[in-house]
C-alpha cells in the first residue's frame, strides 16, 4: 500500500515539475479537485481527445460529432432524472469531521479482500512454478472461494440497499464490516445521507427574472436533445451515433485523488441510436470495440478489466465499466451503458415534442434505444501518465526517469539538440526545427551537456531526440535517439520526417483497433 502511495505521489509531483498539471489558482493555495493543464498537459490532452475522435467519428461513416452548450434549459435535468436522482450517499466521521462516499468506503473494503485473493494467487504461483493454473486455482482453492463469496455478498447487499434507497442499511453494513475512517481509524459515523452532485447557477441580470440553471453534470443530454436535429439534417439512418467531447461539472463529495475525481472535468461520450431489441448485441459490440481502442495504445492487457454493474442506474438495462489499474488499484476508466429509450422518452414527455425516428425499412416510427460509451478525458490522461512514469535501472548502475507515453499521444514528438552551441550547429538545428514543425510538435534545446538534455526529454516524455553534430555539416546526417530503447541511429536529414511520422501517426496505432 505504501509503495502505491509513493508511486502516486511521484506521479503528482512529476506532472507538475514537467508542466503537465498544476493545481488551479495555485498562488491562492489552489481549489479543491480543480486542476489546470500546463504546456505539456494541454498537448497530451488534445492528442488523447483526437485519438478518441478519430476512432469514433472519422473511422465510422455513421457517427457524427456535436458541440452542445454547457448551459441547458433546466427542464432537461428534470427530464433526465438528475434533479431527483443524481445523488451520492455521503457519510461523515464525527471524530475526524471527514466526509466520505458511503458506497466507496464499502467498495474499498471489498478491494482489500480482493487484494488478499491476489496474495494467495501470487503465493501459489511461486509454489507451483510453471505448472500453476491460475483459473483452476481460483475456481477450487477454498480460501479464495471463501473470499469471493464474502465479496459477492457485500456487493450484493450494498447494491440492493442503494437500489431501495435504504440508507440505514448502508450505515449498518459499514458498521458490521467494522470499516474505519481510512485516515484516523475512527468508527464514529453519522447516518448516511443523499447529496445531489449538480452545481447550480443563475441566468439573467435581475434577481426576480433570473432563471435557475445547472452546470451540466454530463455531456450526454446535449446529444439527446439534439437527436432529431442531427438525424434530420444529417439524414442519418439507424443505427447511427453522435459523439461529443466537453466539460462536465460535479460537486463530488470526496475529491482526493488528483485528476481521477475532479469537480470540473471533460468527458468524451458517444450515444449510439439503435432499433429496440438490438441493444444486447450493440452492448457487446461496443464493450469489445472500446477495450480494443484502449489496448491499441499498448499499455498492457493486464492493466484492464471489465466490471459488470450489479446496481444499475435509473436509465440502464445493462452497464459495464472498463477498469484500469491506476496507482491506487483497479478503478473505472470508461462506462458502457445500455440506456434503453429512457432519455428520449423522458424528453418527449417533458417537452411535448415528438422525438421519434421513422424507419423506412419497417415503415413505422419508434423511439430508438441508446447505447452509450462514456470516458473521462482527465481519467484517461491519468491512466496514460501514471502508467508511463517509470524509473529504470541502467546497465551502468545509474537510474533514469522515463515517461513512456505512447508516441502517438506524446505532447512533443521530437526534440532537436545541437551538440554544442557554436560552429554553426545551432543554425543547422534550427533549419531542421523549421522544417519539422509543419508536421509535429517540436522542441529545441541547446542548454547543458547532451546527455543531460536526453534525460530531460526522457522525463518529459519526448519519444525522439535529434542531435546535430559536426558530422551533420559534412554529410547531412544526424543522430536519431529513441526514448524507450535509448538506441541511437545515424540517419539522413531528408529521411527524418518519414521515419518519425511513421511512428507517431494515428493511423499506424488506430489500425490495431480493427
Ligand atoms: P464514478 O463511479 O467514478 O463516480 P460514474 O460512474 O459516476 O463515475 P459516469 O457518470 O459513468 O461516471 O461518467 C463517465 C466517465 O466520466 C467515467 O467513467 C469517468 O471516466 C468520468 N468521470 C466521471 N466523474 C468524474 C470526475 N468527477 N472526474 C473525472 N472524471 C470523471
Amino acid at each position: 500500500m505504501a509503495k502505491q502511495e509513493d508511486q502516486f505521489k511521484k506521479v503528482i509531483s512529476h506532472a507538475k515539475e514537467y508542466g503537465y498539471i498544476f493545481p488551479s489558482s495555485e498562488i491562492y493555495d489552489g481549489l479543491s479537485a480543480v486542476y489546470d493543464y500546463g504546456q505539456k498537459g494541454v498537448e497530451l490532452k488534445k492528442n488523447i481527445r483526437e485519438y478518441w475522435w478519430k476512432a469514433m467519428v472519422q473511422m465510422h461513416e455513421n457517427i457524427v460529432g456535436l458541440d452542445a452548450a454547457i448551459f441547458m434549459h433546466p427542464t432537461t435535468w428534470k427530464a433526465s432524472g438528475h434533479v431527483d436522482a443524481f445523488n451520492d450517499p455521503l457519510i461523515d466521521n464525527k471524530d475526524s469531521k471527514k466526509r466520505y462516499r458511503a458506497d466507496v468506503l464499502v467498495e474499498d473494503h471489498v478491494a482489500k479482500i480482493e487484494a488478499k485473493i491476489e496474495k494467495e494467487v501470487n503465493k501459489a504461483a511461486k509454489r507451483f512454478g510453471d505448472a500453476f493454473d491460475k483459473e483452476q486455482f481460483m475456481a477450487t482453492n477454498p480460501r479464495v472461494l471463501r473470499y469471493r463469496e464474502e465479496m459477492d455478498a457485500i456487493l450484493k447487499r450494498l447494491g440492493s440497499s442503494l437500489e431501495k434507497e435504504d440508507l440505514a442499511d448502508v450505515k449498518a453494513l459499514i458498521e458490521e464490516l467494522g470499516i474505519a475512517d481510512p485516515e484516523t481509524g475512527s468508527k464514529n459515523w453519522t447516518d448516511v445521507k443523499q447529496f445531489n452532485l449538480m452545481f447550480g447557477t443563475k441566468l439573467g441580470a435581475s434577481a426576480d427574472s433570473a432563471m435557475d440553471l445547472y452546470l451540466r453534470p454530463e455531456t450526454a443530454q446535449g446529444i439527446f436533445v439534439n437527436f432529431l436535429n442531427v438525424q434530420k439534417t444529417g439524414r442519418m439512418k439507424i443505427p447511427f451515433g453522435i459523439a461529443q467531447t466537453g466539460k462536465a461539472f460535479r460537486n463530488e463529495i470526496v475529491a482526493r485523488q488528483f485528476i481521477f475525481r475532479m469537480r470540473e472535468f471533460e468527458q468524451m461520450e458517444m450515444q449510439y441510436f439503435i432499433k429496440p431489441g438490438t441493444q444486447k448485441e450493440w452492448y457487446e459490440y461496443w464493450k469489445e470495440a472500446r477495450l480494443k481502442w484502449h489496448l491499441s495504445l499498448g499499455m498492457g492487457e493486464d492493466n484492464y478489466r471489465y466490471h459488470d454493474h450489479e446496481k444499475l442506474a435509473h436509465y440502464a438495462d445493462a452497464a459495464a465499466d472498463i477498469e484500469f489499474k491506476f496507482p491506487f488499484g483497479f478503478k473505472e476508466l470508461e462506462g458502457i451503458h445500455s440506456r434503453t429509450d429512457f432519455d428520449l422518452a423522458k424528453h418527449e414527455e417533458f417537452s411535448g415534442k415528438k422525438l421519434q425516428y421513422f424507419d423506412p425499412e419497417e415503415n413505422k416510427s419508434y423511439t430508438p434505444y441508446v447505447l452509450e460509451t462514456s470516458i473521462g478525458l482527465d481519467r484517461m490522461f491519468l491512466a496514460v501518465f501514471s502508467k508511463a512514469l517509470q524509473e529504470e535501472e541502467l546497465e551502468n548502475g545509474s537510474t533514469r526517469t522515463v515517461l513512456r507515453i505512447p508516441a502517438v499521444l506524446a505532447p512533443t514528438k521530437v526534440a532537436i539538440l545541437p551538440l554544442v552551441k557554436k560552429d554553426g550547429l545551432p543554425e543547422e538545428a534550427r533549419k531542421i526545427f523549421d522544417e519539422l514543425k509543419w508536421d509535429m510538435q517540436v522542441d529545441y534545446d541547446e542548454k547543458d551537456a547532451v546527455g543531460r538534455r536526453y534525460r530531460r526529454q526522457d522525463a518529459a516524455g519526448t519519444p525522439f531526440c535529434i542531435t546535430v553534430d559536426h558530422e551533420t555539416l559534412e554529410n547531412d546526417t544526424v543522430t536519431l535517439r529513441h526514448r524507450d530503447s535509448m538506441e541511437q541511429q545515424r540517419v539522413a536529414i531528408k529521411d527524418l520526417k518519414d521515419l518519425i511520422s511513421k511512428e507517431v501517426d494515428m493511423r499506424y496505432w488506430l489500425e490495431k483497433c480493427k
